[in-house]
């Protein structure tokens, strides 16, 4: 009897564990934004190892100059597009990793962060679950396929992208805008682990708010208008707005009651002149409002600063104005999809249980493919513990689980 993909998977767990000790070893640190020359160059060389067609797209210099900041315009910034046209096939499916990384900090227990080291069930290492691991499944889902000769049912596109932990722009968010795909469904290879299917998650909107006062010498403060006790006023009327979000409901398809959230953070601001000795003439701080998966980041946006212009008009002399520091779309799919029930029935085969759909509470690139190119998206990878912290692993298990997931999905679903 020939081998199955599934078994395939079995027998060449070290094919994974290399492949990933090769990814984690590559530290691919963003911000700045390391190494990406030479982990795109050797994704390049997996993806047509494994049977497709693959190739670095390189972000032009201008580009580049254009959304980085000075510092980083040393970094170069490149995605990794790999394709597989499968005889007969109509659809095509997109799977999409990022493979930067967070910055790492403290002592980790296997030594460096960038060792994967193997301990017991765990594989210990910057990126192991965050998202190296996802792309260390694929490429074994395709060499599985490959070598047991199985043909799968959709053409397949994959692409590895860069700046994720920063805001994708150079990243997923150029892809889906400049690389030559047309994708029909994608999976974003985390945002749910386990027996959860990802199917959508929140947006987030963040503005900086100056307000505007007046200097004056701290002994005649009446002289002068004070943007500190302006920017609390205005801090403390954003209580009222907060109230009003907390009604607003949005239940996930597992159950999750979700509510739009506000955090004011950014550090407090007096620009310059700003002494003990003097009234501040200016005061800054930052709002990060969380988008509900069915709101969008344009009405949000539009509400909030309604909200904070009505709120200063009612403080005397407060003046403000409002910028906006970045945004990301939030997105659903109605996990009544096709592609959601093909993809619920191969983790039944494979995880021999159930599955739910969960909504993200935060963002990741999904909202690019779903948003964006409007096609059917979800989330799913290997995932595993201690995300963006000291002692980040996932679990081989798991990451032989998701090889087999995809490749089942793969020789499955039709489209
Ligand atoms: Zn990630």
């Amino acid at each position: 009897m020939p081998i199955t993909p599934a078994a395939y998977i079995d027998s060449h767990s070290a094919d994974l564990i290399s492949r990933l000790k090769k990814l984690v070893g590559t530290s691919t640190v963003n911000p700045p934004g390391e190494n990406y020359t030479a982990i795109t160059s050797y994704l390049v060389d997996e993806l047509n190892a494994v049977g497709l067609k693959a190739r670095r797209l390189t972000i032009p210099t201008a580009q580049l100059k254009k959304v980085l900041p000075p510092e980083q315009h040393a970094y170069p910034r490149y995605n990794v597009l790999g394709k597989l046209a499968a005889r007969g096939a109509k659809k095509t499916i997109h799977f999409n990793a990022h493979y930067d990384v967070v910055p790492v900090s403290g002592k980790w227990k296997h030594g460096s962060p960038f060792s994967a080291t193997v301990d017991g069930d765990w594989i210990y290492g910057r990126g192991t679950a965050d998202m190296k691991g996802s792309i260390a499944s694929l490429l074994l889902a395709l060499q599985a396929l490959k070598a047991t000769k199985t043909t799968p049912k959709m053409n397949v596109e994959v692409s590895f992208t860069a700046d994720e932990e920063t805001d994708s722009l150079l990243g997923a968010g150029w892809l889906v805008e400049n690389a030559p795909i047309k994708p029909d469904y994608a999976i974003v290879m985390e945002g749910a682990e386990l027996d959860q299917i990802c199917c959508g998650h929140n947006g987030v909107v963040w503005l900086e708010v100056t307000v505007h006062g007046q200097a004056a010498h701290g002994s005649t403060p009446a002289h002068g208008i004070n943007a500190l006790e302006k920017m609390s006023a205005l801090v403390i009327a954003l209580a009222d707005h907060k109230k009003t979000l907390a009604r607003r409901v949005f239940k996930a398809p597992d159950g999750t009651i979700m509510r739009p959230t506000i955090n004011v953070g950014g550090m407090f601001s007096s620009g310059e002149g700003g002494k003990i000795n003097t009234v501040p003439a200016l005061a800054q701080f930052t709002l990060d409002r969380r988008v509900l998966a069915v709101e969008t980041v344009a009405k949000v946006e539009s509400e909030l600063r309604r909200f904070l212009a009505t709120a200063a008009k009612k403080i005397p002399q407060c003046k403000i104005s409002i910028t906006k520091i970045s945004d990301n779309h939030p997105c659903f799919n109605p996990p009544t999809h096709p592609f959601f029930t093909a993809m619920a029935e191969t983790l039944k085969r494979v995880r021999k249980k159930s599955s739910t759909y969960q909504v993200s509470s935060g963002f990741n690139d999904m909202h690019f493919f779903s948003h964006q190119l409007k096609i059917p998206t979800l989330g799913y990878g290997p995932g595993g513990d201690d995300i963006h912290a000291i002692d980040e692993r996932a679990r081989i298990k798991e990451l032989l689980r998701s090889a087999k997931i995809y490749a089942d999905l793969l020789t499955t679903f039709a489209g």
